[in-house]
């Protein structure tokens, strides 16, 4: 299982996490002959992000044990080096000030 990365970028350098999902354990049942027997299952944690440089949104599972890593690269320095960065989802700010927003 791997760990965020914007799939446009190729690296994690620019990511922005938006949400943490915690892993979920539960039990299932199943049929087996005249009875049932119980299962414990998990759902790996989930990551939900976007890239500051690319915009891109994107969220995936996570291994157990994962935490969000501290931002590599400031929003002044992407700014600094594109002339764009994505502030949030589909609002992109210019080196004008202005935020366009789609
Ligand atoms: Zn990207």
């Amino acid at each position: 299982m791997n760990t965020p990365s914007c799939r446009n970028c190729r690296t994690d350098a620019y990511l922005r996490y938006l949400q943490f999902t915690p892993a979920r354990h539960y039990k299932v049942q199943h049929r087996f002959q005249q009875g049932t027997i119980e299962r414990d299952r998990t759902d790996a944690p989930v990551s939900d992000y976007f890239c500051a440089k690319c915009g891109l949104q994107d969220g995936r599972s996570v291994p157990m044990g994962w935490v969000e890593p501290e931002t590599k690269t400031s929003d002044e320095a992407i700014l600094e080096e594109f002339g764009a960065v994505y502030v949030a989802p589909g609002a992109r700010q210019t080196r004008d000030g202005w935020i366009y927003r789609g």
